[in-house]
């Protein structure tokens, strides 16, 4: 079946949160494609008008570390986004028990993370979604962050469609917090839980709802004193926790140094202090040796 005149649909790959996912092929250039399939729901005119603004904006964020959106066509009342064809994804790799990881491999992995974000936040474009799943990798080890911008443009998913859950376990404390005014930061703060995911082979911080959450956050860090973060005591759902002291970052990973440091740079409480990508991608942890694997080398499942 030809849709828009131009793609060949083939089999379904999966549901996501805002649709389906089918595999198919660009008849124009002979490439595989993903088409997104996003149902526009209640309000479908006043989504598709500003929808269709800030997918424009994402068409022009090309970057090697970003998923391309080929193409985005309205059909038959729903919004279909077209995207390169992926392999997999990074959840697939840190769950998969045959990969071995070796500390080149993580570093590599989380180098392209960090492009990836950095071109974002450069043109102020947020991710808002960032977890291992949506971190897509290409045939030819390429990671490239997907669903960028998504969040925003189609808001927070609908509870009733997503197995969504997870997601909290990446959420910055300004977020659990309540806070409407948030910025980069959040994405910063997930790639540490990204980060922290690969060297433990399994989510780091897994709350059960966003007061547990926090909570955990809270065991790992210590919890956060006014004098680390002034901002926390006016946000919305700020409250005060009885104090806990910080484990030291060593005895809950086996690491470097140097990844260690970043590590507590990117777990920073205080959003304004938080490193930001950019400043990660210059951090010393990238230069030194093991220098990351070149994308074509690493493991991948089969
Ligand atoms: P979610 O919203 O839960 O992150 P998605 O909507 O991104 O899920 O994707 C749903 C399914 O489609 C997933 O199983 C994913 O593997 C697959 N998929 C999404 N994008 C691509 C892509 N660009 N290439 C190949 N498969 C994809």
């Amino acid at each position: 079946k030809i849709v828009a005149d131009r793609y060949l649909k083939r089999e379904l790959l999966g549901e996501g949160t805002y649709g389906v996912v089918f595999k198919a092929l660009d008849t124009k250039t002979g490439q595989t494609v993903a088409i997104k399939k996003i149902r526009l729901g209640k309000h479908k005119e006043g989504v598709n008008f500003t929808a269709l603004r800030e997918i424009k904006l994402l068409k022009e964020l090309k970057d090697p570390n970003i998923i391309e959106l080929i193409d985005a066509f309205p059909h038959k009342g729903n919004l279909h986004l077209v995207f390169e064809f992926m392999e997999t994804d990074l959840e697939a790799v840190i769950r998969d028990r045959n990969i071995l990881l070796s500390p080149a491999d993580i570093k590599s992995y989380m180098q392209m993370t960090l492009k990836g974000l950095a071109v974002c936040h450069k043109k102020w474009v947020l991710h808002r979604d960032m977890k291992p799943n949506n971190l897509l990798i290409s045939a030819d080890g390429q990671l490239k962050l997907g669903d960028f911008g998504l969040a925003r443009i189609f808001g927070s998913p609908d509870r009733k469609f997503t197995h969504q859950v997870f997601a909290r376990w990446y959420r910055a404390p300004e977020l659990l917090f309540g806070s409407k005014q948030y910025g980069p930061g959040v994405d910063v703060w997930a790639a540490g839980c990204i980060f922290a995911e690969l060297l433990l082979r399994r989510p780091f911080l897994q709350g059960s709802s966003d007061i547990d959450q926090l909570g955990k956050i809270f065991a790992a860090f210590g919890t956060p004193k006014p004098s680390q973060w002034a901002d926390m005591v006016y946000l919305p759902d700020y409250v005060e926790y009885q104090h806990v002291p910080a484990p030291s970052l060593r005895s809950l990973f086996t690491a470097s140094d140097d990844a260690l440091d970043l590590l507590s740079r990117m777990f920073t409480y205080d959003p304004k202090a938080r490193i930001s990508a950019q400043q990660a991608l210059e951090h010393r942890y990238f230069s030194s040796q093991p220098l990351p694997t070149i994308p074509e080398k690493l493991p991948r499942p089969h």
